[in-house]
């Protein structure tokens, strides 16, 4: 049983140790992917539900590991938030999605119409250059902020909420949109949501990829949809995977969606292909 016992300990000891190392290397990895240039851009359009008509896209970074292959964000983002590299990542995302979306916008006159949505992290929206950032790459790149839509996530509020509105104030000030991302799924935002200067809520994927597995789904997916109606702003689903999701958000009033029955995240070049 001791001799047991033992080698439990040594198995666990070396899975964290196995973890740590992964942890270190993909640290160090990570601060060179950005001079490599491993960074690459995805585009998940974002369409009307009623039309089907594309309204936009979001942007979804991926990293092109030499050896490892495609890292997943969910995977590297974290590892990027907590060695603070998310800031010059961030800031590279921004600026190449404006570049892109500016370039379509010269080459189509359809994309004139069209969105570009980008993520952005609570350390770069905290960061004090931020607005300064912005500005210059709006006025590089050429694209009008109304063209811009920037996702932060409700858990963002759970920092100091005025700091964060403040900022976010300024950002609207400029022309640019607020959507809130993974809505439903953070801490209860209910209560100061009218004092936001935000424009959409994205209803978290987690409700309505599995829309029917529970009433709690159905429900939760119906109030962010009304509760977004009565202040005025657009409720955004993503995750949309069937027809019978589809169909029960239009019922339920939901303008815009997302989700691998329209498209999955593509690349710049088939994005392109559903512009013009
Ligand atoms: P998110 O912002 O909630 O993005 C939506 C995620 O859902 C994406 O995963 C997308 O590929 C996936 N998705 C889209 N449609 C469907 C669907 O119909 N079914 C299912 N099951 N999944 C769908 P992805 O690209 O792996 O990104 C994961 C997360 O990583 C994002 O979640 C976001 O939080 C973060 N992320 C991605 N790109 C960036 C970025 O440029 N900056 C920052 N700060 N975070 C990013
Ligand atoms: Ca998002
Ligand atoms: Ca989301
Ligand atoms: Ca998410």
């Amino acid at each position: 049983a001791k001799q047991k016992g033992k080698s439990c300990y040594t198995l666990f000891n070396q899975k964290m140790y196995k973890q740590a190392i992964w942890r270190l290397e993909l640290e160090n990895a990570l601060r060179q992917a950005l001079e490599r240039q491993e960074f690459t851009l995805c585009y998940q359009p974002i369409v009307i539900l009623t039309t089907g008509e594309l309204a936009g896209f979001e942007v979804l970074v991926r990293w092109q590991h030499p050896e490892k292959g495609t890292i997943s964000p969910a995977d590297f983002i974290p590892v990027a938030e907590d060695t603070g590299l998310i800031v010059p990542i961030g800031t590279w995302i921004l600026q190449a999605a404006c570049y892109q979306m500016a370039t379509w916008q010269i080459r189509f006159p359809a994309a004139k119409a069209l969105k570009i949505s980008v993520n952005l992290s609570v350390k770069q929206l905290t960061d004090s250059s931020l607005i300064t950032q912005i500005k210059q790459i709006l006025q590089e790149t050429g694209l009008a902020s109304q063209s811009l839509t920037l996702e932060i996530t409700e858990s963002m509020f759970m920092e100091d909420i005025s700091a964060i509105n403040r900022q976010l104030k300024r950002l609207t000030a400029l022309g640019i949109q607020i959507s809130i991302d993974d809505f439903g799924t953070g801490f209860s935002s209910l209560s100061y949501l009218h004092r936001l200067s935000v424009n959409n809520l994205k209803i978290d994927r987690s409700f309505v990829s599995n829309l029917f597995e529970s009433h709690r789904n159905l429900n939760v997916t119906e109030t962010i949809i009304k509760l977004a109606e009565q202040l005025g702003l657009e409720a955004i689903a993503e995750g949309i995977e069937t027809q019978e999701q589809l169909h029960q958000l239009q019922a339920f009033g939901c303008n815009l969606g997302q989700g691998y029955l329209f498209n999955a995240p593509l690349s710049a070049e088939v994005a392109e292909s559903l512009i013009a």
